[in-house]
């Protein structure tokens, strides 16, 4: 078994590809790992894969694979996690701003401290403020609602145990939460490792503003999924019941009040008629959801399955 394997997805870096996989061989090599490096073009439009081929042909220790259009970061991680074999696989961007000479570093964290999971922390970064800001927040938000204790979960440089990746499936835009989807499978063990960041060299970033709201969106699809998932009507049934209930003590006191009262008014004159009456509807959409969450999960093709790490 290979010591290391390096995923590295990439969408139209070729400057930075030369530069990367010589600086790369050049760190793993003084370490003594036997090592691959996995390019996954995400449909680049530019020279990359034709300069991916080139390398290759120098250095076996180097493989590919492109996909056909652009898919996303996720998309190239999660193909490139299938092939990889190593004992360590490390994921680094491509455009430089990772620097390689962190490897080592990760690599021992990983097998010999025992981490399931070290993440990058560009602790100094080198990116705009239109960036660094909205992050700041970003990860606030992540730590509040994961309960990892991690600065910067949106690096691009991570190092995992090979039981991790194989794991764990990167889709959408999961790739900023992998530390969060590995905790939901049970990988706690995660680290953090303070990493050099550098400012891009070659190339503009791949990413706009967008980031930021489809990510706080992921946050909570993550969140609830890996809560809920198996079990809406706990979610859902609870709210809806609450909900309903309050709704109908309205609706019970007012009608006793009607009776007892001596003044003589509409139902439909009280306010609080039109809380209850809202709130006994939302509570029974609310119970429908779940019930068909309910039907949905049960009819999932993998209801039933578990990742067993040990039997004997
Ligand atoms: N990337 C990719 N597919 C995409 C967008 C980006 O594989 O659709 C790669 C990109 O080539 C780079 C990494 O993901 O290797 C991070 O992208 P970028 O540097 O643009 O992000 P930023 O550093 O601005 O967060
Ligand atoms: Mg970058």
């Amino acid at each position: 078994m290979l010591d290391l394997s390096i995923v590295i997805p990439l969408y139209n870096e070729e400057e930075s590809l030369p530069e990367l996989a010589g600086w790369i061989d050049k760190v793993v090599k003084e370490n003594g790992y036997s090592y691959e490096l996995i390019f996954v073009d995400d449909g680049s439009t530019d020279e990359s894969w034709k300069v991916i081929e080139e390398l290759q042909s120098a250095n076996n220790n180097i493989r590919g694979l492109k996909f056909r259009r652009n898919y996303g970061k996720s998309a190239g991680l999660n193909e490139g996690f299938k092939l990889a074999s190593g004992h360590v696989v490390i994921t680094m961007d491509a455009d430089l701003q990772d620097s390689p000479d962190e490897i080592p570093g990760l690599y021992r964290m990983i097998r010999e401290e025992g981490y399931h999971l070290v993440s990058g922390w560009k602790k100094k970064r080198y990116d705009p403020l239109t960036k660094t800001i909205p992050t700041k927040i970003f990860n606030w938000a992540t730590r509040k609602m994961s309960g990892i204790k991690l600065h910067d979960f949106n690096c691009g440089l991570k190092a995992y145990d090979i039981d991790v990746i194989k794991n764990i499936e990167v889709y959408g835009e999961m790739h900023r939460y992998i530390p969060v989807l590995a905790k939901t499978e049970g990988f706690d063990r995660i680290g953090e490792k303070v990493v050099q960041h550098r400012a891009r060299k070659y190339g503009v970033t791949k990413f706009g503003l967008e980031r930021f709201i489809n990510g706080f969106l992921d946050l909570l699809s993550i969140f609830f999924v890996g809560r809920f998932g198996k079990r809406p009507m706990h979610f859902f049934g609870t709210l809806g019941f609450l909900s309903f209930l309050f709704g109908f003590g309205i609706a019970m006191y007012l009608t006793i009040d009607r009776f007892v009262s001596d003044d003589y008014y509409r139902m439909t004159e009280r306010p609080i008629f039109y809380i209850g009456l809202v709130a006994m509807i939302i509570g029974t959409q609310l119970f429908l959801s779940g019930f068909l969450g309910e039907l949905t999960s049960r009819s999932a093709a993998d209801r039933n399955k578990y990742k067993i790490s040990k039997t004997i």
